[in-house]
């Protein structure tokens, strides 16, 4: 299955990345895909997946190559598809075409693929190989990965802090402690995200939108709202702007969102009075939930911390002093191992926001 790759093989495989990464905002549930078909050492079609229900990368990129497909080499960020679905298997489309070769950059870990989509290809005599840059592939897909992979979501936590690490004022004040450019990467944030979870604590404290407002986009996150004892109040903006929430709560569903078609409500087990958040996470991925973004307060995002839940942090950090009676980033016990040990997290990414620092830490 291994093979040697050529430099080629690479540049066209990064088209092929590049490509899939166009879908980055709309192909949730389904993974980012990109494929480009090329004969001789020219492009002859490419294509990427927009959306679920809609043609896979493969079927745009053998459209637009027509007849040259035919003893053709296709990069694919991810192993064709081997199932029908809303949409006929990749990998006999690609025979169909008579390509020669298939390079893909990993096989598809989805119990209906897993190496059927390759072997296809390959009893039709087709040369396939497999693991060119794999790595890149998996960031492109962490969220489909991890729900397939792990059975949760890729946790990501956003987070937003003044120079002295705090969050709010004392009296729970935290709005615009970011300028505008590091507001508007947390748009691109959720947009990226399959769903959008936060606690009962921030609705009733901001009464938020957790839309993607500032750029237009096929698809919006999904809402979800963990609300243990169902306190969500009927007029907030989650339950009344029309769009997709989820409310998981304890509690059984009285009904009293039944007016309301864009909200469901979700009974989940418990954990010493809260919801379980492994079991809240598994609910999201078997929805079909890949990345996650938790816009919380300081107690739900150290709940999640604290659970070994958080695959990334992402903090915004803004050039201001809230002093010493402002609320800190999180609500952690102490821990003095921290200072010890080495670091649990790394740093993966800085970027100047404005005058604001974005901090992206992922676990080590
Ligand atoms: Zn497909």
């Amino acid at each position: 299955m291994s093979a040697p790759f050529s430099l080629p093989d690479r540049q066209y495989m990064q088209t092929a990345l590049d490509l899939a990464w166009q879908g980055r905002f709309s192909t949730s549930p389904n993974p980012r895909v990109g494929c480009v078909i090329v004969q001789g050492q020219q492009i002859v079609g490419q294509g990427y997946h927009v959306r679920a229900g809609e043609p896979h990368a493969e079927v745009h990129a053998l459209n637009q190559a027509g007849a040259a497909a035919r003893g053709a080499t296709a990069y694919v960020t991810l192993e064709p598809c081997a199932h029908h679905g809303r949409t006929p298997p990749c990998a006999e489309a690609l025979v169909r075409a008579g390509v020669a070769r298939v390079v893909a950059a990993m096989q598809d870990p989805h119990p209906l693929v897993a190496g059927k989509g390759l072997a296809i290809l390959t009893a039709a005599g087709i040369a396939t190989a497999s693991g060119l840059m794999e790595a890149e592939a998996r960031v492109l897909n962490r969220g489909f990965l991890s729900r397939i992979e792990r059975g949760r979501p890729f946790v990501k936590l956003k987070t937003a802090a003044s120079l002295d690490g705090k969050t709010a004022l004392a009296n729970g004040h935290s709005q615009w402690i970011t300028g505008e450019a590091a507001r508007a990467d947390v748009q691109i944030l959720r947009a990226e995200s399959c769903a959008v979870l936060t606690g009962i604590g921030t609705v009733l404290a901001d009464n938020p939108r957790l839309n993607v407002r500032a750029f237009p986009t096929l698809r919006q996150p999904l809402r979800v709202v963990a609300d243990s004892g169902l306190k969500t109040p009927p007029d907030c903006h989650l339950v009344r702007d029309g769009g997709a929430t989820l409310i998981c709560t304890l509690t059984a569903d009285d009904g009293r969102f039944a007016a309301q078609p864009n909200v469901r409500v979700q009974q989940l087990p418990g954990q010493n009075g809260r919801l379980d958040l492994a079991a809240l996470l598994a609910f999201l991925a078997a929805e079909g939930i890949g990345e996650l973004m938790v816009e919380a307060g300081a107690v739900l995002g150290s709940v999640f911390l604290q659970q070994d839940l958080v695959d990334e942090i992402v903090c915004y950090q803004a050039p201001k002093l809230l002093g010493d009676t402002a609320r800190g980033l999180f609500a952690l016990p102490e821990n003095p191992a921290a200072l010890a040990h080495g670091p649990s997290w790394q740093t993966v990414a800085l970027q100047q926001l404005g005058d604001d620092i974005k901090w992206v830490l992922q676990r080590t």
